[in-house]
């Protein structure tokens, strides 16, 4: 099958074999070309020109886990940690909203400081104050757990599977498993959550079919938002010598996803902004509708290293705003007005 005829089909079906994906995935020149056009077309039609922003707010860096690839890995005992009282946070979704922000991720490593009842606590105070949408990334927790921050007002959760390689994910994921990762995306999903879920590229042992098999997974799991990011070696963990991941095989993964899920809301990642100065531009020129800007203080910023090199890291928040803007608008998009829910979302929550 000539790639002209893939991408046509996964238009018209949603749905491509693996054999299909990695073709598309090693597709060049004209082939590429006509991808990430499409993607982008797809793209405007299903979820329009406007770019919706995410104020990220890393609230805790400490994590009991120890992922090979990520620089808050528990062994790291270089890695500056902090957390963030509630107030404080609080504080934080304020000046976001003033920004303009009108969806906050609250993220961490798995930090278990922040109990049930304390991460009710402050999903409760911010919905109590500001009226924006929530959502988490603060890993594996409880169905119970789960259940009791949609209670308290969360909307939407991030969480990676981060490779579907079963071997890789146990191989870079000590005391972790695969299937309770699933386990988890799933209770998610159930309980009503906009679920984001995704996968990192280049981890060192993955192979294009793995890269197809995560595709794959993100449509089977019937993600919202997806989140892909090319893999970044941080100094201080085993993979410090490991070669970062393909921004190519990132942008194509993108518009691959767009493609099999058209109305999904998908970033362009900082990590791909890292690696390329101009990476998020061509993310969201291949299929790609959200930015997520970190909205939280210098001090912190600078303690949460997953990888090192971040973008943005030494700019204010409001800077990062006008900055963000102005590279949407000269791409002739716009900053999208409201939460940005998922289309995908809201169409399934509809039916
Ligand atoms: N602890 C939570 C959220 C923080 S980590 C969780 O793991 O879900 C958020 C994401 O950062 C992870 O899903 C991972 O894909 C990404 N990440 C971590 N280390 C990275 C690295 N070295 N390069 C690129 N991305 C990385
Ligand atoms: Fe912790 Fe998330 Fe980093 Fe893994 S990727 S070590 S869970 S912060």
């Amino acid at each position: 099958m000539k790639v002209r005829d893939i991408i046509e089909k996964a238009c018209h079906e949603n749905i491509l074999t693996k054999d299909e994906i990695k073709l598309l995935l090693m597709a060049e020149g004209e082939d590429k070309n006509l991808l990430f056009k499409t993607a982008d077309m797809v793209r405007k039609e299903h979820v329009g020109d406007e770019v919706f922003l995410r104020g990220l707010i890393e609230f805790s860096s400490y994590c009991k886990n120890d992922c090979f690839y990520c620089g808050l890995r528990k062994s790291n005992s270089q890695a500056q940690r902090y957390r963030m009282q509630e107030d404080e946070i609080v504080e934080v979704v304020k000046s976001a909203y003033q920004m303009g922000y009108r969806t906050v991720v609250l993220q961490s490593g798995e930090d278990m400081f922040y109990t049930k009842d304390r991460m009710c606590s402050i999903i409760k105070k911010i919905k109590q104050n500001v009226d924006v949408a929530i959502t988490l990334s603060i890993g594996e927790r409880s169905y119970d757990e789960y259940k009791a921050f949609k209670d308290a007002g969360a909307d939407r959760f991030l969480m990676r599977f981060e490779t579907s390689n079963e071997k890789l994910y146990r191989q870079y994921h000590p005391g972790m498993s695969f299937e309770k990762r699933i386990e988890c995306l799933k209770w998610i999903k159930s309980l009503g959550y906009e679920l984001g879920t995704g996968f990192l590229i280049g981890l060192p042992g993955q192979t294009i079919d793995d890269l197809a098999q995560d595709i794959l997974l993100v449509k089977e799991l019937d993600a919202d938002m997806i989140g892909i990011g090319p893999f970044i070696p941080h100094p201080q963990t085993p993979l410090k010598d490991a070669k970062e991941g393909s921004v190519d095989l990132t942008l194509k993964s993108i518009a691959i996803l767009r493609l099999l899920i058209p109305d999904a809301n998908i970033p362009a990642t900082t990590a791909l902004g890292t690696l390329d100065p101009l990476g998020r531009q061509k993310g969201l020129m291949c299929g790609a509708n959200i930015v997520m800007p970190n909205v939280n203080d210098l001090k912190y910023k600078l303690k949460y290293e997953l990888y090192p090199g971040k973008i943005c890291i030494n700019e204010d928040a409001t800077k990062c705003r006008g900055c963000i803007e102005s590279i949407i608008v000269s791409l002739g998009r716009k900053v999208g007005q409201g939460k940005g829910q998922s289309r995908h979302y809201k169409r399934a929550a509809a039916s």
